[in-house]
């Protein structure tokens, strides 16, 4: 696909395949932030002609974003990124509860969720008193059906299970799970971190039936720090940030309107482009795979191929160390990561998301994640796979 983000994946001569942990901006998002830096940089708050510029703008913005997901832009509510929006809309409907229903104070959520949703949920079980119910997925890497139902419960107040997994890319069937939650309780909120999904995958909050989603920014081609909650109308919470009452009282903090600008630009663009988007992505997709397969016998892939979005790729290497393949690949001008980005710089932790599923500690260990992006191209799968093939042999033979 030639798009405009095509040279800057190649500007430093490597080929960047971790588009799950972040993405180049796209020219025309810069393009549109650059006069909210320089020319229109008032206050959103401020009554004169320059703030009300940079609210106007940003009253554009919320429009884009609640088009690429069918909410009315009131529902959108801006954050400083996928991180925070799982933290507002998880502490702050469980301070809720707490005061209003405090009989529903058990959460449910996944075995395999990002860390923003796995650290918040135990600061509401040590904080605030809530029970923390952990639902298991299968070997195939979705949400095990059966038990979810039998996790939800009367005192079920919350759940919050994820649209996309972020390590291996499956679907998860949200729109069951709200439907069957809601049939036990209407009062259960649900929400759902939709980070890896937006832009991968059609959003309807309608459709899903959700009260609460997250959304970021920087996965999908726009600038980091930036991101939204959709929350639906009627759903209360309160805030976790308190202030000049930005963002109708829930979020406080003079607005990053440029970013905001931008985020608002790359859902425009992800609205008008997620057709050609994902046949470009499944193509690389499939190749990828065809290739792998034929000329790496080393290699066993991780999570569903069947519900997975296009983006993804997750591999365990028999017999190879993840954390040396993923240096060896570096120094090949390969960048990819071994599970989450988030975690690898920690202290070895194996991934609890290929634990969860049910891999063993050898399969984690040689485990690496290869996310695509829309700047990637064939000739890119190609060269990645000769590097692929030849890191594995030089590991091999340095042993
Ligand atoms: C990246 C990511 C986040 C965090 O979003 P930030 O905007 O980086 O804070 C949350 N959840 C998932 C699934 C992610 O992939």
């Amino acid at each position: 696909m030639k798009d405009k983000l095509e040279s800057k994946s190649q500007s430093n001569n490597s080929i960047y395949m971790d588009n799950a942990a972040s993405t180049p901006v796209n020219s025309e998002v810069i393009n549109d932030m650059m006069p909210y830096l320089f020319e229109h940089y008032g206050n959103p708050s401020s009554l004169h002609r320059m703030g009300r510029q940079a609210a106007l703008a940003i009253s554009k913005s919320r429009m884009r974003i609640a088009k690429l997901i069918n909410a009315d832009p009131s529902e959108i509510y801006f954050t400083s990124g996928g991180t925070e929006s799982n933290n507002l809309s998880i502490i702050g409907s469980a301070k809720k509860i707490r005061k209003e229903n405090p009989k529903c104070n058990r959460l449910l959520t996944s075995a395999i969720e990002h860390e923003s949703i796995l650290e918040t949920v135990k600061y509401i079980q040590n904080e605030l008193g809530f029970v923390i119910d952990y639902v298991p997925s299968s070997r195939n890497g979705f949400v095990d059906l059966v038990t979810f139902k039998e996790m939800i419960t009367k005192e079920t107040g919350l759940v919050t299970i994820m649209l996309v997994n972020n390590e291996i890319g499956t679907i998860q069937p949200i729109k069951e799970l709200v439907k069957y939650a809601k049939s036990v309780s209407k009062e259960i909120i649900f929400h759902s971190d939709s980070v890896q999904a937006l832009g991968k995958i059609p959003i309807d909050v309608e459709e899903l039936g959700v009260d609460m989603l997250s959304l970021s920014s920087h996965k999908i081609n726009g600038p980091k720090g930036v991101g939204a909650l959709y929350l639906k109308k009627g759903i209360l919470i309160e805030p976790i940030i308190y202030g000049g009452g930005q963002e109708i009282r829930l979020r406080s903090g003079t607005e990053n309107v440029a970013s905001i600008v931008g985020f608002g630009k790359a859902c425009e663009i992800y609205r008008k482009k997620i057709g050609p988007y994902n046949s470009h992505l499944m193509q690389l997709q499939k190749y990828f795979v065809e290739r792998i397969n034929n000329e790496i016998p080393e290699a066993k892939i991780n999570g569903s191929l069947e519900n997975r979005i296009w983006n993804n790729l997750n591999y365990s290497f028999n017999g190879i160390n993840g954390e040396d393949l993923l240096i060896k690949l570096d120094e090949l001008g390969l960048e990819v990561s071994t599970g989450s980005a988030c975690s690898s710089k920690r202290k070895k932790k194996a991934s609890h998301v290929l634990e969860s599923i049910g891999l063993s500690y050898d399969e984690i260990s040689s485990s690496i994640r290869f996310s695509l992006g829309i700047q990637n191209s064939i000739e890119e799968i190609n060269t990645a796979t000769d590097i692929l093939k030849r890191a594995i042999l030089e590991i091999k033979n340095s042993k």
